[in-house]
């Protein structure tokens, strides 16, 4: 492996993940999310759906709702810090205002100094409203996008944050607890780590997660 040439520490310590479904934050952001934990950020997590529409058969309607609490304290984040709201799976484009009102009423409350979000050519349609919703609310803040390459049309990798290899297993652990969705091709570790590898490669260390710098604010 590369020496590290030089490191630019995160200097943001309130931290704000906008998560349109259970478990985007977790994909997106898992490892870096840990991280940031290890380094006593306060990091807060709103999904604004638990998808109770879309729940395979025979599986409780809020299951979700019990696999992201048990993802969130994997994680080590509050529980008192996540937020789960209700909006529809698949309708959010028709709930785009009270989203918004609902994202500045947090922005006062929370006051975040980094947002994360989906990134700007996520192709989902909850994902979008997020992200312009999420943009309105948050335009005076640092913003990021996370990486969800089955969604993105593109992808702009133009931030990386280093992880180690407790930060992939972490990771991992925490998508493990959502079990309802454990069929999917993305929830895999080989997925996961694969990924991180590919990003880690890109900048000279074992692994990293990629993002999208939306808005960067320097006081
Ligand atoms: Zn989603």
């Amino acid at each position: 492996m590369t020496a590290i040439r030089s490191i630019e520490k995160m200097t943001f310590r309130k931290i704000l993940v906008l998560a349109p479904h259970t478990d985007d934050g977790e994909f997106g952001c898992g490892g870096a999310l840990r991280k940031w934990v290890k380094e006593g950020k306060e990091i807060y997590y709103i999904a604004f759906s638990s998808a109770e529409q879309s729940v395979p058969q025979g599986m409780p309607d809020d299951i979700l709702k019990k696999e992201i609490r048990e993802a969130i304290k994997e994680l080590g984040i509050p529980l008192d810090n996540l937020i789960l709201l209700d909006y529809p799976v698949r309708n959010f484009p028709s709930h785009r205002q009270s989203i918004l009102d609902y994202m500045i009423s947090i922005r006062d409350q929370i006051n975040p100094e980094l947002v994360l979000l989906p990134s700007t050519n996520d192709t989902h349609q909850d994902h979008q409203t997020i992200i312009q919703e999420g943009f309105r609310a948050f335009k005076q803040t640092s913003m990021i996008g996370y990486e969800m390459p089955w969604n993105n049309l593109n992808f702009s990798t133009n931030l990386f944050v280093f992880l180690e290899e407790n930060h992939i297993v972490t990771k991992i652990k925490a998508l493990k607890c959502y079990k309802s969705q454990s069929g999917k091709d993305y929830t895999t570790d080989d997925f996961i780590r694969s990924l991180a590898r590919v990003r880690g490669v890109q900048i000279g260390v074992e692994y990293a997660e990629t993002f999208e710098v939306i808005r960067w604010v320097i006081r």
